[in-house]
C-alpha cells in the first residue's frame, strides 16, 4: 500500500543515486510531486524524456520553495555549498537530507531551527553514473545509515528513516565518525586498491598491457569495474575521509608487508593460515546475504542495467 509520505520533493543532482531515489519514490507513490535539479539544460531534458521527475529545473531556487523534502545527491565535496545556497529559500519545517558517502563534515552542517537536516548514506550503488543508469530496485535489502547529531530533529529522523525503509532499505543510526571508519575499510580502501592495480596495468609496456586486457578475467576484471567509478565522486570521498582512509591504509600496508615476507621466505603455513582466515569472512558475507553486487542481482532478475 502506498501513501504520500511527503507532499513534494526536490532531488538536487539527479545522477545514479538521485535518479534511483526518484524512480523508487515514484514507484512507491511516496511523494505527490517530484522535482529534479540538474545544472545543464541537456540533463534537464533527459530527466523529462526518461520520465524520472515531474518537473526539471537548472537551479534549485524555485523547486525547493515548493518542497517539504529536499535530498542533495551531489558529490560529497559540493553538499555543504548546495545546502547553504538553498537555505534562504526552503519552506518552514522542510526536511533536507543527503546521500553522501562520507559523513563527518556533512553531519556538522548547521541549519536554522525552522528546518531539519538529516544526514544519510544509502549504502548501495554501482560503478556507473548519470540518470540513465539509475534503477528503482538499487536500494532493496541494502543498508541506509543515518548519522544525526544531538541537534538533529528526532521527528525528521523518523520521517527520513521511513522514506528509506519504504523503498526497501534497512536503516541503521550511527555516529558520523564510526560511519567514516567503517566505510574507509569496507568501501574506500578497496576502491583505492582497485585504482592502484588498474593504474599499474596502465603503466605497463604496450604489449604486456594488451595481454593483461586480452586475458582479463576474475580478479583483474573486477578491479577494472571498481576502478571505472566516477573520478569526481571518488576524489571527494578520499579528500573528505582523509584520516580514516590513511589509518586503514597504514594497517593495510603492514599486512601487505607480512604477506610479502611470507612469500619471500616461502612460508607456506603463514600463507595458508592467512587465506583460510579470509575465506571465513567471505562465507560469513554469503550467509548474511551481502555477497552479491547490486548490478549482478539486477542481471539475475533479467533487468536491463
Ligand atoms: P553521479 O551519477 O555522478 O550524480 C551526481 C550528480 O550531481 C551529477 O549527475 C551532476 O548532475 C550533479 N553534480 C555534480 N557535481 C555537482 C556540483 N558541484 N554541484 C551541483 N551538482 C553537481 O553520482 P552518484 O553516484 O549518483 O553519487 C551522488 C552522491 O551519492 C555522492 O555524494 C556519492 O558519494 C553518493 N553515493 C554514491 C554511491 C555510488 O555507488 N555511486 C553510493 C552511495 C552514495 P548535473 O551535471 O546534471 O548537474
Amino acid at each position: 500500500m502506498s501513501f504520500n509520505l511527503f507532499h513534494s520533493a526536490t532531488i538536487i543532482g539527479v545522477g545514479l543515486i538521485g535518479s534511483s531515489l526518484a524512480r523508487a519514490l515514484r514507484n512507491k507513490g511516496l511523494v505527490n510531486k517530484l522535482y529534479g535539479v540538474s545544472r545543464s539544460e541537456e540533463n534537464c531534458k533527459k530527466l523529462l524524456d526518461l520520465n524520472i521527475v515531474d518537473e526539471a529545473y537548472n537551479s534549485p531556487i524555485i523547486p525547493v520553495q515548493k518542497s517539504d523534502l529536499i535530498v542533495v545527491c551531489t558529490p560529497v565535496g559540493s553538499v555543504e555549498k548546495v545546502i547553504q545556497e538553498i537555505l534562504p529559500f526552503v519552506q518552514n519545517k522542510a526536511i533536507i537530507s543527503d546521500v553522501g558517502s562520507v559523513k563527518g563534515k556533512i553531519s556538522k552542517i548547521i541549519v536554522p531551527d525552522s528546518v531539519s537536516f538529516v544526514p544519510a548514506h544509502p549504502v548501495a550503488g554501482t560503478e556507473k553514473s548519470g540518470p540513465e543508469n539509475g534503477f528503482a530496485e538499487l536500494f532493496e535489502n541494502r543498508w541506509c545509515i543515518l548519522t544525526p547529531t544531538e541537534l538533529t530533529n528526532r521527528g525528521a529522523v523518523e520521517k527520513v528513516s521511513t522514506l528509506w525503509t519504504q523503498i526497501g532499505m534497512k536503516v541503521e543510526i550511527m555516529t558520523p565518525e564510526r560511519h567514516d571508519v567503517v566505510m574507509a575499510l569496507m568501501s574506500h580502501l578497496p576502491h583505492l586498491i582497485a585504482y592502484t592495480i588498474v593504474g599499474t596495468a596502465s603503466d605497463l609496456e604496450k604489449q604486456e598491457q594488451y595481454d593483461v586486457l586480452k586475458y582479463a578475467a576474475g580478479g583483474f576484471r573486477d578491479f577494472t569495474r571498481i576502478a571505472g567509478s566516477d573520478p569526481i565522486m571518488w576524489r571527494d570521498i578520499f579528500l573528505n575521509n582523509q584520516n580514516a582512509v590513511l589509518d586503514c591504509l597504514q594497517r593495510f600496508t603492514e599486512d601487505l608487508t607480512s604477506l610479502q615476507r611470507a612469500i619471500r621466505h616461502r612460508d607456506s603455513e603463514a600463507l595458508v593460515d592467512w587465506f583460510k582466515r579470509t575465506r571465513v569472512i567471505r562465507k560469513e558475507l554469503e550467509e548474511i546475504g551481502q555477497a552479491q553486487p547490486e548490478n549482478e542481482k539486477m542481471l539475475l532478475k533479467g533487468k536491463k542495467i
